[in-house]
């Protein structure tokens, strides 16, 4: 992923041990962190849904990346399911990155509020499309529209209605859409805030900016 974002202006990557691949450790990681266009860490954080690694170990990694990303100055994007206490608790003990995201949010308006208090973005994802996504569509009401990211999850959770197929970036509009239904506000505003608050989040324009310089020498 890192080498396609490399090659391409609006491409970006994140570098990180994702909570299933907790037991592989973190070889490799620190070093991926100071490519221009890795422009965070992560997906990093808890899984007790699948427990691929096991919980010990999964906290004892998440808490080394959230680290990481202090001592990079790097965003920190949160891959937290079934495990919302453990991770706001780990969160809050190691120091909550000035930047950091819960990636796919899966919870409902309680779990956005303990989000929001500690400055954090939602990104919502297909779910909230889903029949059985109120929890999160009123998760969504509650977030401030500057607060919240939109995006696929691809190849997984293709929003309605093309739920089943694999899931693509293009998709993204279908999202922001829902988003904008229950905010009750202009789809354009929606995708506009989370353009801006994206940009913003991942400091987009430097990463581009270095890429280019990397790419010309
Ligand atoms: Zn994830």
């Amino acid at each position: 992923m890192a080498t396609v974002a490399a090659e391409h202006v609006g491409v970006y990557a994140t570098a990180g041990v994702h909570p299933h691949d907790s037991k592989q450790g973190l070889a490799g990681i620190e070093e991926l962190l100071e490519l221009p266009q890795v422009v965070a860490v992560g997906e990093a954080g808890l899984d007790y849904h699948y427990d691929h690694s096991p919980r010990p170990i999964q906290r004892d990694v998440f808490a080394a990346q959230i680290q990481m990303a202090q001592r990079h100055h790097l965003p920190l994007v949160i891959h937290s399911r079934s495990a919302w206490d453990e991770t706001f608790e780990i969160l809050d003990r190691e120091g909550v990155p000035e930047r950091t995201v819960f990636h796919c949010f899966t919870g409902g308006p309680d779990e956005a509020r303990e989000a929001l208090a500690r400055n954090c973005l939602v990104s919502f994802s297909g779910i909230v499309t889903f029949p059985s996504g109120q929890d999160l569509r009123d998760a969504a009401v509650i977030c401030p529209l500057d607060m919240l990211l939109v995006e696929t999850d691809s190849p997984y959770l293709a929003p309605v209605p093309h739920r089943g197929k694999p899931n693509r970036p293009a998709l993204v509009p279908l999202v922001g859409e829902k988003i904008a239904e229950v905010k009750g506000v202009p789809v354009a505003e929606v995708a506009a805030a989370t353009w801006t608050t994206a940009a913003r989040f991942y400091e987009l324009r430097a990463a581009d900016a270095a890429k280019t310089q990397a790419l010309a020498d």
